[in-house]
C-alpha cells in the first residue's frame, strides 16, 4: 500500500546531523532501526524493570526490552492500517525507553532529585542523549546519528529550558507544535502495551486480583463475554482471551478514530500535521476515558502497592548512594566516564562531573546497579 501524502515520507526527511550516503538497499528509517537494535542500551532493556524487579521477581515479566517489542509490534500494525511509514514508527518505538534508569520509574525520581543542582534528570531526554551522543558505535562521529523524524518521535515531552538547547528539535515545544503521525502513534501504543501488560503481570504476582479487576470498565466487559462464551476455560487462558480481545478494541479504536480525525483536518503533508494545532492520533473520547479509568486502577492497586512501594524505596536509596559515591570518588567509574567526569575544568567541571556520573548510573541494569551498591556501600544488600 503507498505510503500516505501525510505520513513520514524518506525522500522528505530532514536528514542526518553528519550526511552518509544512501545505502543501497537498505531504507533510512529502516537503517535507524538497525542501529537502534544493534545499540548497547537496546541490549541492556532486557535487564531493566518495567514494574518487576527483572531478576529478582520472576522470568516471566515484562522488562523494558518486551515492553519495547510490545510497542513495536502494536505501532507496527497502527501505523500500517493508517498508511503511515511503518518502519519509522517501529524504529521510534524500539528507541523509547533506551534512556531508563536501572529500577524503572524509582530509579528515574532518584537520579532526577540527585541531578537537581545540574539541570535534573529526565528518562525521555536521556533516550535522546543515547542515540544522539552516548552510544558509540561509529568512528568519525558520537551516536547513532539517525534521522531528524526518528530524533523528533523520541523526544516525546521536554520542559522550555531544555527545549532551548535543543536546536531545530526542540522548537516545536516552544511552539507548542506537534510531531509527525508516526511519532503520536507510538505515544499512544506505549500506553496500550502497558496498560494491558500490566494487568497480565499484575494478576500474575498475585498483587490484583481478578474480581477486582472485573469491575474496571475495559476489563470487565471484555471478561464478562470470555465467561460467557467460554464458561469453563482455566484462569490464564480466561485472561490471555480477555486482554487479547481488549488489545484488538482499542486499537482498532485509535485506528478508526485517527482515521476520521485525519480525515477532518485533511493535511497535504507531515508539516501540516505538524501545524494541525492539535494532535491527529487520538482515542475516542469513550474510549480515552476508560482507558484513564484503568490506569488509574494500575496506579492505586500495583504501582502503589505496599509490596512494590517498598522495593522501590530500597531501589531509589541504593542509586542514590551509588551516585553520590561516584560524585566524590569519580575515578572508581570506568575509564571512559571518569575521565568524563574528571575532564572538564572551571565552572562547568560540577556540571559535567554529575552529568557524567548520572550518564554512567542511567545506564546501569538493574542487577549491575545492585552489584555496584554492593561493591560500593554494603556487600550484604538485597533489594
Ligand atoms: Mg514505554
Amino acid at each position: 500500500m503507498p505510503l500516505a501524502p501525510w505520513a513520514a515520507h524518506e525522500e522528505h526527511s530532514r536528514g542526518r546531523c553528519h550526511p552518509q550516503p544512501p545505502h543501497p538497499y537498505r531504507g533510512e528509517f529502516q537503517r535507524d532501526r538497525d542501529r537502534i537494535i544493534h545499540s548497547t542500551a537496546f541490549r541492556r532493556l532486557v535487564y531493566k524493570t518495567q514494574v518487576f524487579i527483572n531478576h529478582e521477581e520472576g522470568d516471566l515479566y515484562r522488562t523494558r526490552l518486551t515492553h519495547s517489542l510490545e510497542v513495536a509490534q502494536v505501532v507496527r500494525t497502527a501505523a500500517r492500517a493508517l498508511a503511515l511509514n511503518e518502519q519509522l514508527a517501529e524504529a521510534i518505538a524500539l528507541a523509547h525507553d533506551l534512556g531508563h534508569t536501572p529500577f524503572g520509574h524509582a530509579g528515574q525520581d532518584a537520579l532526577n532529585a540527585c541531578m537537581q543542582p545540574w539541570g535534573g534528570f529526565e528518562h525521555n531526554l536521556q533516550s535522546l542523549r543515547v542515540v544522539d551522543e552516548l552510544e558509540r558505535k561509529y568512528a568519525a562521529f558520537p551516536g547513532l546519528n539517525l534521522c531528524w523524524e526518528t530524533r523528533e518521535g523520541i523526544l516525546k515531552h521536554c520542559s522550555r529550558r531544555d527545549a532551548l538547547q535543543l536546536g531545530s528539535l526542540g522548537r516545536r515545544f516552544l511552539e507548542r507544535r506537534q510531531p509527525g503521525l508516526e511519532a503520536q502513534l507510538v505515544n499512544l501504543c506505549d500506553e496500550i502495551a502497558y496498560n494491558h501488560h500490566d494487568i497480565d503481570d499484575g494478576l500474575r504476582s498475585g498483587l490484583i486480583a481478578e474480581r477486582e479487576l472485573a469491575e474496571v470498565g475495559l476489563f470487565g466487559e471484555h471478561y464478562d463475554a470470555v465467561c460467557a462464551i467460554f464458561p469453563g476455560l482455566s484462569g490464564r487462558v480466561r485472561i490471555h482471551e480477555t486482554v487479547r480481545r481488549m488489545i484488538d478494541t482499542v486499537v482498532g479504536d485509535l485506528v478508526v478514530t485517527t482515521r476520521e480525525r485525519v480525515a477532518g483536518s485533511a493535511p497535504d503533508s507531515i508539516d501540516a500535521v505538524r501545524e494541525a494545532g492539535r494532535p491527529l492520533a487520538a482515542f475516542s473520547p469513550a474510549m480515552a476515558a476508560r482507558h484513564q479509568e484503568l490506569k488509574r486502577f494500575l496506579r492505586e492497586r500495583l504501582y502503589y502497592h505496599p509490596q512494590v512501594r517498598e522495593r522501590t524505596e530500597r531501589a531509589q536509596c541504593m542509586l542514590t548512594a551509588v551516585f553520590e559515591r561516584f560524585m566524590e570518588a569519580p575515578d572508581l567509574m570506568p575509564a571512559e566516564h571518569a575521565a568524563r567526569a574528571i575532564g572538564a575544568t572551571g565552572e562547568a567541571a560540577d556540571v559535567s562531573r554529575a552529568r557524567a556520573v548520572a550518564d554512567y548510573v542511567a545506564g546501569m541494569t538493574d542487577r549491575y546497579a545492585l552489584s555496584t551498591y554492593r561493591r560500593l556501600v554494603d556487600p550484604r544488600a538485597e533489594l
